[in-house]
């Protein structure tokens, strides 16, 4: 008897020994676990068996069978542990990393150059003191027109090609309503900078229906024509970096009097002519006055006490002649090759 059941777990053992080497995965493992250990398992069947031995042999036998068992449970432990450094060296095989690799970069932008433009022009003037405003790009015609002295039927508004709203709003002009709302807002000492997008029906090789203007105003106790040539002089050699000569010619601006069209010395020829300037020498840059009374009472400042002078200037006509481009519509095409080249 005894040697009967030594050969059937010795060759039980065997069997299930060889079934826990050939398992290829945790899941094949369990299965043989189960087979010969579980609850109905061949070995688990075997210590059940007992009963029928003689009650004298049934300690031996047991001991015997539960060596089979911790036997098989080692082997299924050393086979655990096995697969599961192979499936270890698998993962780090397969997900392994070349840390001296290169890295990816982000594709880099940068600002476009009507902007790094507009950014420059504030630079100076938030460095002299001034604040950015900025207002609404629909307007009403009080604000766009009626406030800078222009009253309905003043021949300046034809020179405006206004963009009209079904309902009389409009598209502002200019970016003058920003300094009204300041003015209307604010008490004087005013030094503000507006700029902006604003739309004219106008579209041709040097104008497009919006264009970005950039205007200033100052308002405070005897402010004279001299502190605007001084102020326009000192920006436009900033912006420019150069120590270029700068012209007023008396002009007509509905909103400020006496007014003045400002011209620099060209700053491709520095002055000798060339294509640049119509071999003129001098580049028309930016409007600029002292503000009418008029304006300053329809606001609620009193003319009596306080005078100041306002300037206009496109800021894409600008960064034209800061970085020697030709045409107007470059900017707007947003062609990657030329963009690239303001990074
Ligand atoms: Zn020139």
């Amino acid at each position: 008897m005894s040697n009967d059941l030594d050969d059937t777990l010795k060759q039980l053992v065997g069997e299930a020994k060889r079934a826990v080497g050939e398992a290829g995965d945790e899941r094949a493992l369990d299965d043989v676990r189960v087979r010969y250990l579980g609850k109905k398992g061949e070995l688990t069947a075997l210590l059940k068996s007992l009963g029928q031995l003689a009650p004298e042999d049934r300690p031996a036998a047991g001991a015997r069978i539960n060596a089979a068992k911790d036997e098989l449970q080692d082997a299924i432990g050393a086979r655990r542990q096995h697969l599961s450094r192979e499936q270890m060296a698998r993962a780090l095989e397969a997900e392994q990393v070349d840390v001296t690799l290169p890295g990816r970069r982000d594709a880099g932008g940068g600002l476009h150059p009507v902007t790094q433009a507009l950014l420059r022009m504030e630079d100076i003037f938030v460095g002299a003191g001034y604040s950015v405003v900025t207002g609404p790009e629909v307007e009403n015609d009080y604000y766009n027109f009626e406030a800078l002295n222009i009253p309905a039927h003043h021949p300046a508004r034809a020179m405006h090609d206004t963009f009209y709203f079904a309902d009389g709003t409009l598209l502002r002009t200019h970016t003058s309503p920003s300094q009204v709302h300041t003015m209307e807002r604010e008490e004087p000492p005013i030094r503000v900078i507006c700029p902006g997008r604003v739309y004219r029906r106008d579209s041709d090789l040097t104008h497009s229906p919006m264009f970005q203007q950039l205007e200033g105003l100052v308002i405070d106790r005897g402010i004279s024509f001299a502190d605007l040539k001084g102020t326009v002089i000192e920006f436009l050699q900033r912006f420019f970096e150069k120590e270029l000569s700068v012209r007023f010619r008396p002009s007509y601006f509905p909103f400020t009097e006496p007014s003045a069209e400002v011209d620099v010395q060209c700053v491709q020829c520095l002055g000798e002519g060339c294509r640049v300037c119509s071999h003129t020498g001098w580049l028309e840059v930016m409007g600029c006055g002292v503000v009418h009374p008029n304006v300053l009472e329809m606001s609620g400042i009193d003319s009596e006490t306080y005078s100041g002078f306002a300037f206009g200037m496109g800021i894409d006509r600008l960064a034209m002649l800061l970085y020697e481009v030709d045409d107007l519509r470059l900017f707007y095409d947003n062609d990657l090759r030329f963009l690239r080249q303001f990074n």
